[in-house]
């Protein structure tokens, strides 16, 4: 928003509330008490948070009601199951989907079929949740983390290709906050290096990459049903695949390692990760429900860019106009040096405007959690590196921007139910504490 806009809007806020702006001294004096920061004893930028939604209701409630008709709750060619698949590929039109009991499993099925194992390396972004790397690391393969992108919390293309060895048999690209990663690229350099990219898309249900939808475009793709993404069953997770070495795979990995459709015994090895037909049921249910929220998300996250872009200081979301981000949050940055405040003194006048955001993220960049720094994955040990199989020192790890991201990051919730207005009110409690602040 300019500034003459954020002049006008003060006016009209100080119209409504009764004042008369009549004289040049009133006028200062009204845009003064506007612009007197909350934390200060000011007016509030933001009226209220509007009150959230039920995430469920009768669709659920009709589609638990036919699963209980059934005589069995098992997902093999269980009724809801199938349901499921068919509606998450409408809107991921992959050939092969597999339903499992969530997204840490989506992503342990997918390395399990991508044939990665003893020692490999598979790349990913060390701001995400742990269950990115878990399935990696049961495999017996290592996490190598590389930078992100300073305002899209992304994969950096460039530093993943700087940290490709003959090792490397993956990329695992984590659509941070259903920001679409720079799939393109990363397609482009895993095809040059003969690697395989799979997609996590936990937090970017409904998002989309240059108008192709997400998880359609690198060779697996895994999404959560957990309780706080945007669409839940309590705990559930999709893989899919349109890939014909790794699609026919994914029912096997996600069911202690057999294939049900052409029962061969136990070829693979894999552990429990399915998902019975309650979970499917509600999971199918709230796919219906998935598009209007997305675009309305989508809708809020990319008002709140536009009225923040051009404040000094500020790094807003980095989302590229052609894709669709979905916002599971809406997270900005602040410039250290262009604020006379820290960020948690930045961050207590907003939320005294009424705005309910906060600072950080996760703790640490993941190789920085104790766990990574200790080695310490399997009781205590790691085995590939004790077989001298990796030289992978977390101690030793760095990835400068992602340490700097989580330091200088501010989230701001965004749920489909709030209104562009309370939005709105947050964009102005940024721009009010920015100004007040700034150097
Ligand atoms: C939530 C999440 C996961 C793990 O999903 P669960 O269903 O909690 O196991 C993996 N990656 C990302 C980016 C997530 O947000």
């Amino acid at each position: 928003m300019s500034e003459k806009n954020s002049m006008s809007r003060r006016h009209f806020v100080a119209g409504a509330s009764g004042l008369v702006l009549a004289s040049a001294a009133t006028r200062g004096r009204a845009a003064e008490e506007t612009s007197k920061l909350a934390v200060d004893g000011g007016e509030k930028a933001v009226k209220a948070v509007p009150p959230s939604q039920p995430r469920w209701g009768e669709v659920e409630q009709k589609q638990l009601q036919e699963m209980l008709k059934h005589s069995s709750l098992f997902y093999w060619k269980g009724p809801q199951t199938e349901i499921l698949k068919q509606r998450f590929q409408e809107f991921c039109p992959v050939k092969y989907a597999h339903n499992c009991s969530s997204g840490t499993a989506a992503i342990h099925i997918a390395v399990a079929a991508a044939g990665i194992g003893l020692g490999d390396e598979v790349i990913t972004s060390p701001i995400t949740d742990i269950g990115t790397v878990i399935g990696i690391i049961y495999q017996q393969a290592v996490p190598v983390f590389a930078d992100l992108g300073e305002g899209t919390y992304n994969l950096d293309v460039a530093d993943v290709e700087r940290r490709i060895t003959p090792k490397t048999k993956a990329i695992i690209a984590v659509h941070l906050t259903g920001n679409p990663c720079d799939l393109d690229a990363l397609k482009a350099l895993a095809d040059r290096h003969n690697l395989i990219l799979i997609e996590d898309c936990a937090q970017a249900w409904g998002a989309k990459y240059r108008g192709r939808p997400i998880g359609t475009v690198g060779h697996i793709a895994c999404f959560s049903l957990q309780n706080s993404k945007h669409i839940t069953c309590g705990d559930g997770g999709m893989v899919g695949s349109s890939d014909e070495r790794f699609g026919p795979l994914l029912q096997k990995y996600g069911d202690k390692g057999g294939n049900r459709s052409k029962w061969g015994g136990f070829d693979g090895f894999a552990t429990n990760y399915r998902m019975s037909e309650p979970q499917a049921a509600v999971a199918a249910a709230q796919l219906t429900r998935l598009e209007e929220i997305v675009q309305k998300r989508a809708k809020l996250g990319n008002l709140l860019t536009e009225k923040i872009a051009d404040l000094p200081g500020i790094i807003p979301h980095d989302v590229r106009p052609e894709d669709r981000a979905v916002y599971w949050f809406y997270m900005f940055r602040i410039r250290p040096e262009a604020f006379k405040c820290g960020r948690s003194e930045f961050v207590k006048a907003l939320q005294a405007e009424g705005a309910t955001v906060q600072g950080g993220y996760i703790k640490y960049p993941l190789y920085q959690e104790p766990v990574f720094q200790n080695h310490g994955f399997f009781a205590g040990r790691w085995p590939v590196k004790e077989m001298g199989l990796t030289d992978m020192d977390f101690t030793k790890h760095k990835c400068p921007e992602a340490e700097e991201i989580l330091v200088t990051n501010i989230r701001v919730p965004i749920y489909e139910h709030m209104t562009e207005e309370y939005v709105l009110g947050v964009a102005e409690a940024i721009r009010k504490v920015a100004r007040h602040y700034a150097v």
